[in-house]
Parts: structure tokens; C-alpha cells; sequence
């Protein structure tokens, strides 16, 4: 069949075909699929770095959209932020930006498990983010459904739904809970995005043509209700931090404003009646299940089932936005019917008058088995194609970010002919998420969890400027002032910690009247002020009050040099091990190992390490299953059989 070239305007090629004019648009070097919050970091940054991006949505109004709960952050999820944002991401400074309540989690513990999370107003977030991508330079956005993405040489074809074909040299695939999306409401299932959009439905056949395979994951959200219709009298009031900090580096110094409130209640026995009454309602309690859901997110009646002796569950009630009465039921994500969704509901303190303005659903998605990518998220038999967020098989908004960022970085450096990028599971969570899913692949949605860090005391919240900036500065995706500020507040910081490490505080009768006014013990000889900060009940701002210490710092330096200097010994303990870790990765594992012998290991690591057989230690941390905790066992039980084989 004769295809005519009629004209070239500007890199755009048209065609005559049939006598229908074809439309190939060759301007971009990188094309990204989906502007959802893996999308959007890989659009922005790849923009950043000088290549001319394209990226595609089925919606401009969905650009940035939360599907889900209305906020960002969270354990494990805020230290994936404040590393997007070192990084030079947008995630971080946009949830400032529509911050309505900020709450630091775990503050009881230890400081690698503080973790940031803010309620955001959702519309406002997406209208901000939708605002960038239309402003960032070397970047299209366009409303547009990919319906078939071609290999040709070293170039990729994608089509629209409406006839256009564009030439890149790479791709990025973030089309999140899209691909041949479904959802399930009771007994009733239509194809669909989230929040009522078009389900993407044509683009997985030309994927698997080019050799991407696809399994079935599932999700879930709860329902929305009217604020006039809750009582907020018979719930309790969860309010925001006054003191916590902001995500970005760049707004440490501004203080967060709290403007509303979230509420929490519980499910008690009525309402686990009602469920456990109808949950064959639910198709996934009456068909064969093939999508696999998260485990860290339960629907209410997964819970209700799996934790038959609970009583009751917490609900969190929280505000979708300062401009919306829509209230987010937290921790009631649900398939049942929506009328059997309103009767459970009705059981609960606080709910017994709710109006719905959504009902909950779940919904199902394809995705891949990320251990398919190299560690920089480009598919291994494919150059130049890369995937991010909910499609590799990970679960939340702050994972698909961290995962668009890094796609977007590598994407750009592939077209532009330089080596790409591999973060380390040592220098952040970003690293050991990519880590985790390309080498172990996984089961069900990953979601990011602090225990999956074996480095987590290196790789805190406060310190992801230090640990990542300087390869943003490297790579070009930061400003020169802001690398100059970086600079600034490192040397203040380390000015400030050679200050407390040579002060000596001497033993006078003033000193020791001031330490037995605060109830810590006197001192007979002199101190660093730096030791007499590692005592528990001496804070950094303690030091300052007694006058031991000037000080004026901003709050967030003054937070980085306590927990340096508090857990100065732990961290370089830690430091330590990485170091033992690498070089003991090679030791040998026998292959005739009955690991079922060895007490402590988990026994899902016992199967699948007794499956595997994995020649050394480092072969066995990759098996999927196979946690740090398990690793550490394994040690364990070489160096006392070694010990043994010696006494032999
Ligand atoms: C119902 C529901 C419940 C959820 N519950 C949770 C939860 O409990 N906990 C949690 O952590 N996370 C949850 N999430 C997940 C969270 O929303 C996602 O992790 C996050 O949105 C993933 O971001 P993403 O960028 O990968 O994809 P998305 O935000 O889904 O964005 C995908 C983008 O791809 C575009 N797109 C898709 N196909 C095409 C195509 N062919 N052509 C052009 N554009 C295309 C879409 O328009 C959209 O812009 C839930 C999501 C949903 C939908």
C-alpha cells in the first residue's frame, strides 16, 4: 500500500494513506504515558535536565489527581518525599503548598521512624501540579489515550486513540491503576478508571507484543460522606502538630499551618454483624480471586475476617480539602454493595445520620512483575523503555513518585547518551524500594514500610538533603542557589557540632543547680557539651534555655545536630555494618543447607530460600521473602557452624 509524504511543519511529518492523512509528530525525544504521580515527577524532571518531553493523560482534569486519601506522607512515605524534593522533585513542595494539617508519626520512637504526613487539599494539589507540567519548559501535556506504543529500530511509535503517531526515543509507562481498570461495587463491575474516568483499554496488547508481561492487582478506597451529615460530638478530634516541619528543604525555615482538623472513631460488633452478614456480597468473596490486593491496606471486611477476636476498628475522618465538604472515611475501604455500605456505616458513632457523596469501591489494574526492570526501572529486554508507580506493582502515591523520578531522570540521561543512574539501598528508601521490587520482584502491592530498610538509621527524614542533593547537584536537576543554600546550612550545621563536641562545661555550683532544676544529675568533672546532650533528658533546646549553649539556629538544623549527636554512636555502628555487609555478601551458603533447621528464620524465607539455594549471602538477601532480620540469622548460624567446622 503507498504511503505519500505530503509535508514536513516544525518535525511534524504528514502522510497520505488510503487518502487519510497520518500525523507523525518526531519534536520529542521522550514520551511519557500517564500524569499521575509517577508521570508527573518523570515529565517534570526529564524536562528539567534539557529533553523535550511529551506527556499523555487520558484527562487534563485528573492531572494529579488523589484517588485516595487526601494526603502525603506517612511512615516511611514522608522520608520518600523529602528525598524526591533533594532529588529537585515537585511532591514535596506542591503538598506544602496545600497543606490543610500536618502531623509528625512515631515521635515516641526513635528519630529514623519520624515520618511527615500531611492532610492536603486534593483539588488544589492536582490543580498545582496541573499548573507546573503546563508551565515547565521542554514539556507538552496533552489530553490523549495511547492505544499502542511500537519498537521500531532504536525509536518507539506510540498512536492516540485518535489516529496521531508519535517517534521518541523513550518511554515512559505510568499508566497506574488505568490498564484494563475495572471496578467492583457489590455484584455490580464496569470497566473504569478512578473516580469515574475511562479505563485504558488498548494499550496492553501492543505491550505484550513487544514482550511486557501482565498480572491482575486489585485496590480498594472507602467511601466519601457529607460533614453535615456526621456528628463530630461523638467522635474524638485529632489535631495537627504545631511544631512539625514542612516537606520541602527549600520551606524549612516557614512554619505549617494547621487550618483544619481530623476525627477518629471505631467500628464496634453491630457493625461487624452487618458485614459479616452480607460479605458474600462482595464478588471477591464469591468468585475465584485472581487480582491480588494490599495487604497494608485491608478493606473493612478483609479486616473484620482476618481478625475474627478484634472488637472493634479505628476510622479516621478526614477533610478532603478547605473549599469541599467531602470527608475521607479512613480505614473503610470496601467492595459490598453501596447499600450495605450505608448500613454497616449507620452502626458507627458519629455515622448514624451519613450521607454518602461516593460510594467505596475497589478496583482492578494491570501491572508488571518489576523484576522484569533493571535497577534503573528500564525494562531489561527493551532499551529505552522504561516504567513507574502503580504499573511496576507498587502501591501509594509517595511510591510511584519516587519511582517516576528516578524512571524520569534515566529516561532522559538514555536519550541524551549518558549512564544512567542506580540509586543505592544504602543511600535512601528510594533506592531500597527499587532494590526490593527489581531484584525480588513482588507478590502484592508494595508499600514502603521502614522495617524493609535494614540502613533505616541513615536514612532519616532530616537528613535526605545530605545523603541525595549532592547527586541532584551532579546530575544538574538542582538551582545553583540552591545548592549554595545546601552549602550553607551543612557548614553551619558542622560549625555548630564542632561547637558542642570542644565546649567544656565545668563543674561549678551554677551549672549543677541549673542541670538539678531540669532533674539531671550534676556533673564533678568537666563535660562536652555534646556528652551532656546524649543524656535523655537533655534536648538541644534545653542547652539553649540553660544558657550552656548560644544558639540561633533555625528549628530544622537544630533538630539534624541533636540526632546526630544523640545517636552519633548507633549511626556509626550502622555505618559499620554497611561496610561488613557488603564484603560479607559473598559468603558461601552450602547448597545442601536444610534451611527449615535454622530456628528465627521467617518461614516463608525458609521456603523460599530451600526453593532457591542461593550460592552466597548476597544472592540470598535478593530472594523476595527474605528480609534483613532473616539475613542477620543467616549469619548468625555461619559463623557458629564455621566456629564448629574448625573445632572438627
Ligand atoms: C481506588 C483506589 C484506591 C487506592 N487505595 C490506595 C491505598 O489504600 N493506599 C495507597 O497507598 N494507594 C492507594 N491507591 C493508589 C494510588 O492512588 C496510586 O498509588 C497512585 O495514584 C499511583 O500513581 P501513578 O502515577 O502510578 O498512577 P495514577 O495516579 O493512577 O495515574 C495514571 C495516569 O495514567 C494515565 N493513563 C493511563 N493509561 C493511559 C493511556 N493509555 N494513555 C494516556 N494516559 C493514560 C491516566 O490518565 C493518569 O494520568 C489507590 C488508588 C485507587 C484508584
Amino acid at each position: 500500500m503507498y504511503v505519500v509524504f505530503v509535508s514536513n511543519i516544525g518535525g511534524v511529518y504528514f502522510f497520505k494513506k488510503r487518502g487519510i492523512v497520518l500525523y507523525l509528530d518526531e519534536n520529542y525525544g521522550l514520551a511519557v504515558i500517564g500524569a499521575g504521580h509517577a508521570g508527573i515527577e518523570s515529565a517534570l524532571i526529564a524536562a528539567k535536565l534539557g529533553v523535550k518531553t511529551v506527556i499523555f493523560t487520558m484527562s487534563m482534569d485528573f492531572i494529579g489527581n488523589c484517588p485516595c486519601n487526601p494526603s502525603i506522607g506517612g511512615t516511611a512515605k514522608g522520608h520518600l518525599v523529602r528525598e524526591i524534593d533533594a532529588l529537585g522533585g515537585e511532591m514535596a513542595k506542591t503538598a506544602d503548598k496545600c497543606c490543610i494539617q500536618a502531623r509528625v508519626l512515631n515521635k515516641g520512637k526513635g528519630p529514623a521512624v519520624h515520618s511527615l504526613r500531611m492532610q492536603i487539599d486534593r483539588h488544589k494539589y492536582a490543580q498545582k501540579m496541573k499548573q507546573k507540567i503546563e508551565q515547565q519548559n521542554y514539556l507538552d501535556v496533552k489530553q490523549a489515550e495511547i492505544v499502542c506504543v511500537l519498537k521500531d529500530k532504536n525509536f518507539y511509535i506510540l498512536k492516540t486513540k485518535h489516529g496521531l503517531s508519535f517517534k521518541v526515543k523513550s518511554v515512559i509507562l505510568a499508566t497506574g491503576t488505568y490498564l484494563e481498570g475495572k471496578v467492583f461495587i457489590g455484584q455490580t463491575c464496569y470497566n473504569s478508571g478512578p473516580d469515574g474516568t475511562f479505563p485504558s483499554m488498548f494499550l496492553k496488547k501492543s505491550l505484550e507484543e513487544i514482550g511486557v508481561k501482565f498480572r491482575r492487582f486489585k485496590t480498594g478506597t472507602p467511601a466519601r460522606a457529607l460533614k453535615s451529615s456526621l456528628d463530630f460530638s461523638k467522635m474524638q478530634i485529632q489535631l495537627g502538630d504545631k511544631d512539625a516541619e514542612l516537606f520541602s528543604f527549600c520551606n524549612l525555615k516557614n512554619n505549617v499551618k494547621n487550618l483544619s482538623v481530623c476525627y477518629i472513631t471505631w467500628t464496634n460488633e453491630k457493625t461487624k454483624d452487618v458485614i459479616l452478614k452480607n460479605v458474600l456480597k462482595s464478588i471477591f468473596y464469591t468468585r475465584e480471586n485472581k487480582a491480588i490486593g494490599p495487604r497494608y491496606c485491608p478493606s473493612i471486611e478483609d479486616k473484620v475476617i482476618r481478625f475474627p477476636k478484634r472488637k472493634r476498628h479505628q476510622i479516621f475522618v478526614e477533610p478532603c480539602g478547605i473549599k469541599t465538604d467531602e470527608m475521607y472515611l479512613q480505614g473503610l475501604s470496601s467492595s459490598l454493595p453501596e447499600d450495605i455500605q450505608i448500613e454497616f456505616l449507620r452502626t458507627i458513632s458519629g455515622f448514624e445520620n451519613i450521607s454518602l457523596t461516593r460510594p467505596a469501591y475497589a478496583i482492578e489494574y494491570d501491572c508488571i512483575n518489576p523484576i522484569c526492570l533493571d535497577s534503573t526501572l528500564e525494562f531489561s529486554n527493551c532499551t529505552g523503555l522504561f516504567f513507574a508507580g502503580q504499573i511496576t506493582g507498587s502501591s501509594g502515591y509517595e511510591e510511584a513518585a519516587a519511582q517516576g523520578i528516578v524512571a524520569g531522570i534515566n529516561a532522559a540521561l538514555r536519550v541524551l547518551g549518558k549512564p544512567l543512574l542506580i540509586l543505592k539501598r544504602e543511600s535512601s528508601y528510594i533506592g531500597t524500594l527499587i532494590n526490593d521490587m527489581t531484584t525480588k520482584g513482588v507478590s502484592e502491592p508494595y508499600r514502603m514500610m521502614t522495617s524493609r530498610a535494614e540502613h533505616r538509621l541513615i536514612l532519616r527524614q532530616d537528613n535526605a538533603d545530605e545523603r541525595l542533593i549532592p547527586i541532584a547537584k551532579k546530575l544538574g536537576l538542582i538551582s545553583d542557589k540552591r545548592w549554595e543554600n545546601f552549602l550553607e546550612n551543612l557548614e553551619l550545621k558542622n560549625k555548630q557540632m564542632k561547637k558542642l563536641k570542644n565546649t567544656i562545661l565545668s563543674p561549678n555550683k551554677e551549672v549543677n543547680k541549673k542541670l538539678e532544676s531540669i532533674g539531671s544529675a550534676k556533673i564533678n568533672t568537666g563535660i562536652k557539651l555534646s556528652e551532656l546532650l546524649k543524656r535523655p533528658e537533655i534536648n538541644y533546646r534545653t542547652l539553649i534555655d540553660l544558657d550552656f549553649l548560644n544558639s540561633n539556629l533555625p528549628e530544622f538544623l537544630c533538630r539534624k545536630i541533636e540526632i546526630q549527636i544523640k545517636y552519633e554512636g548507633y549511626i556509626k555502628k550502622q555505618l559499620a555494618n554497611i561496610k561488613k555487609t557488603k564484603k560479607n555478601s559473598f559468603r558461601k551458603l552450602p547448597k545442601t543447607l536444610n534451611y527449615k533447621n535454622i530456628t528465627g528464620l521467617k518461614l516463608e524465607a525458609q521456603e523460599k530460600l530451600l526453593n532457591s539455594k542461593p550460592e552466597n549471602i548476597g544472592e540470598a538477601a535478593k530472594i523476595s521473602g527474605v528480609g534483613p532480620a532473616d539475613i542477620a540469622i543467616l549469619h548468625v548460624w555461619l559463623a557458629k557452624h564455621q566456629k564448629q567446622s574448625k573445632i572438627l
